[in-house]
């Protein structure tokens, strides 16, 4: 006899008590116990960040900035994670996918999903950068970016740049183009009825007062803190005013209060000057 089987039949009553959770519960309270521990402990599950990598983070991202220690190493790690998770493809004159690109685009979704330690885009696999604005068959018009429900993300490294220069004017390729991917998302869970990322209640909340403010910008009275096309649809005023709680937090506030709570909901973060970024629930 070898050795080894004692400890095979130590781990006997374990595996039997394992397979009589799942029977009883089926597969769900065991998910949501590990969704819990990962989120309750999230550096124990994170990788080390790239030292190449985060440069980076510090030079473009205030948000990062504003962080604790803590804070900091979770951001890193849940950027380092989103690179391992995505592939990047370069198009037309982009020779190489750099190392700026990446963080750029992974701090990007982090950034907006911060209060979601559980979040990577995970119907989205393929990131397409494009030098430059790109000719879009499916519309038939030049784009800085767009997201589609199969799964694909593509940006303008010169648009994406751009949002990243001036970082109070209220535009954010980034930004924009991630909250595009967060709402497609919440459409495909609603649909399948599976994982709600998303608070549906706080999202109503946020698109009611959404519409008040659509209706107010067409009707066009009084001029508004969100770009014009920001009244296009509710997909696109959730993306500009995304961009705008993140670089005018506090103008956002003192012109729609109720309109930056309900987004602050939406998020689980408030961004104001003065206020600590913590996590809401
Ligand atoms: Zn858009």
């Amino acid at each position: 006899m070898d050795q080894d089987h004692p400890a095979v039949i130590d781990m006997i009553p374990i595996v039997v008590f394992l397979l009589m959770i799942l029977l009883m519960g089926g597969l769900k309270p065991f998910l949501d116990l590990m969704r819990y521990i990962r989120t309750r402990y999230p550096l124990l599950f994170l990788p080390e960040i790239s030292p190449a990598y985060r440069q980076y983070l510090s030079r473009h991202f205030p948000f990062y900035n504003r962080l604790s220690n803590k804070g900091k190493r979770i951001f890193e790690g849940r950027v380092q994670k989103f690179i391992n998770k995505k592939e990047f493809i370069r198009r037309d004159s982009i020779h190489e996918v750099t190392d700026e690109m990446k963080v750029l685009i992974a701090g990007s979704a982090i950034q907006l999903t911060f209060g979601y330690p559980d979040m990577y885009f995970d119907r989205f696999v393929t990131i397409f950068i494009y030098p430059d604005e790109y000719y879009s068959r499916l519309s038939g018009a030049y784009h800085k970016g767009e997201v589609n429900a199969a799964g694909v993300i593509v940006l303008s490294w010169k648009s994406l740049k751009e949002g990243f220069e001036d970082q109070a004017d209220g535009i954010h390729l980034g930004l924009h183009e991630m909250a595009h991917a967060l709402r497609v998302i919440k459409k495909l869970d609603d649909e399948e009825e599976s994982y709600q990322f998303f608070d549906s209640k706080k999202m109503q909340a946020f698109d009611l007062e959404a519409y008040r403010e659509i209706a107010k910008m067409t009707e066009g009275e009084e001029p508004s803190l969100f770009r014009d096309y920001g009244a296009t649809s509710i997909e696109e005023f959730f993306s500009v005013s995304v961009e705008v709680f993140f670089e005018k937090p506090d103008a956002f506030f003192a012109y729609n209060p109720i309109l930056y709570s309900a987004l602050a909901g939406v998020m689980k973060m408030d961004l104001r000057t003065g206020q600590k970024i913590t996590v809401m629930d």
